[in-house]
């Protein structure tokens, strides 16, 4: 194509510019509204935006234009070569941009980018729309654009497709996002709720839409954890997502291990008394019961004594892991509560079951059958005291977990290898 015409009122426009005797280059780059940014644009307009055969030309004809400029052009004045080369960076920006415009405009289907049909002539706002649609396209993280009033997904990016599946197509709305991202209507509900009070929460105070986590479903039926902020940008907002499946992970990671025994594996004693007070206060509540189990192995100081202390940390770990596995009603809660002392805890249970619960694990251990030489039987055992609390027991939680020590106790004094209940 044969730019001539082009090329000299680009080399006059700079000419004229830059001998202007106020001229600086550092004005241009502090002020991005700069009067010779603003005339470049204007120029750009008049030179390209007409000629709509320079916008469907490949390839980008403004590669073509600036180095013929250039080659003309050479001159040994820094400013204006600088002056060039700033009006190149632009030019290219704002190119891409018609070239967005073009698309949508002929694709009445793909009408999604909005703000381009606003503002359009003016030209800084075109030059800003064109970092923002790289930005948008090359964002690692799911977004898309909504209209703040028609509730219409006007874009998603590429990665919101890869992510969750779903193209614009197929979500044209929140109405139809909510259904295919939350098919649950229960769990719906209380995600529209949130959203909702996160959007008061931003017109209340003219900011961004503050982040919750909410659990995604994708197309291919599989759930994200996804933390989802909004950015408000007017009449419409942008939703971003960001994967907290990983962070949750590590933060039930971290629980569990803030709660969990290392030699055992199961339930510690921190655990233990935060879970006494939650069921204790529960059983109140309802006027339920809820029955412990303190649980005691036998002589076990003769058992490190014989054969060492490895063997003991063995013996703990198989007797706490059979007691959890005897103990199997997801209610039902098992801990190491000291040394080689156990408890369960059994939500609306009564003494009988309790009793019953006590005795199954009585077996298993004596099915574990670990020899224990210093013992009557020749075999590892257990004491056990339980205690129950029913409807209208006023006692505490302490003096809960003391009667069940007192019926340890007793069963101790028994001869061991024994259940005690509590007197009442
Ligand atoms: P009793 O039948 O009266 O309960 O006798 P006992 O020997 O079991 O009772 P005592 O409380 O005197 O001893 C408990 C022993 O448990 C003392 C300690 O050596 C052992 N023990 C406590 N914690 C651990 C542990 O983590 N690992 C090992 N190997 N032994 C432990
Ligand atoms: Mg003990
Ligand atoms: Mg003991």
């Amino acid at each position: 194509m044969n730019y001539a015409y082009q090329v000299s009122k680009i080399e006059s426009f700079i000419v004229h510019y830059t001998q202007k005797p106020d001229f600086q280059i550092s004005d241009v780059l502090e002020n991005p509204k700069h009067k010779f940014k603003q005339s470049a644009y204007h120029l750009f307009y008049e030179l390209i935006k007409f000629k709509k055969a320079y916008i469907h030309q490949q390839p980008n004809p403004m590669g073509e234009l600036f180095s013929l400029i250039r080659k003309s052009f050479y001159r040994s004045d820094e400013i204006q070569n600088v002056a060039l080369q700033m009006v190149e960076g632009w030019w290219v920006e704002w190119y891409f941009a018609s070239i967005m415009e073009q698309k949508i405009s002929s694709d009445k289907s793909d009408m999604p980018l909005s703000y381009l049909s606003k503002n359009i002539l003016n030209p800084m706002r075109k030059h800003e729309l064109s970092h923002y649609a790289k930005l948008f396209t090359n964002l690692p993280m799911p977004i898309c654009n909504v209209c703040a009033n028609t509730g219409d997904i006007l874009k998603v990016n590429q990665r919101f497709v890869d992510v969750f599946g779903y193209s614009v197509n197929e979500v044209p709305n929140l109405k139809a996002w909510w259904k295919k991202a939350y098919p649950d209507p229960e769990y719906r509900d209380f995600v529209k709720k949130l959203w909702q009070e996160s959007l008061d929460v931003a017109n209340e105070n003219n900011n961004d839409i503050p982040a919750n986590t909410y659990k995604v479903s994708c197309r291919d039926g599989s759930q994200i954890l996804m933390e989802v902020s909004g950015i408000n940008i007017g009449e419409e907002f942008i939703a971003v997502f960001n994967d907290a499946t990983e962070r949750m992970k590590a933060e039930d990671i971290l629980r569990d291990m803030a709660f969990l025994d290392a030699l055992t594996r199961i339930a510690n004693r921190r655990r233990f008394d935060e879970k006494l007070i939650q069921e204790f206060e529960r059983a109140r509540d309802i006027n339920g019961i809820l029955s412990i189990i303190l649980i005691d192995i036998d002589l076990f100081k003769q058992f490190n004594d014989r054969y060492g202390h490895m063997a003991g940390d063995a013996c703990l770990y198989d007797v706490a892991q059979e007691i959890a596995s005897t103990v199997s009603r997801p209610e039902d809660f098992v801990a190491r509560y000291g040394g080689e002392e156990f408890v369960v805890l059994l939500p609306q249970t009564d003494k009988q079951g309790a009793l019953f619960i006590a005795e199954q694990i009585e077996k298993a251990i004596e099915n574990l059958a670990i020899v224990h030489e210093d013992s009557y039987s020749g075999l590892l055992s257990l004491s056990m005291g339980i205690n129950t609390i029913e409807n209208n027991d006023t006692e505490g939680h302490s003096s809960f977990v003391k009667g069940a020590d007192n019926a340890l106790y007793y069963a101790k004094r028994q001869g061991r290898n024994c259940i005690a209940l509590a007197k009442k």
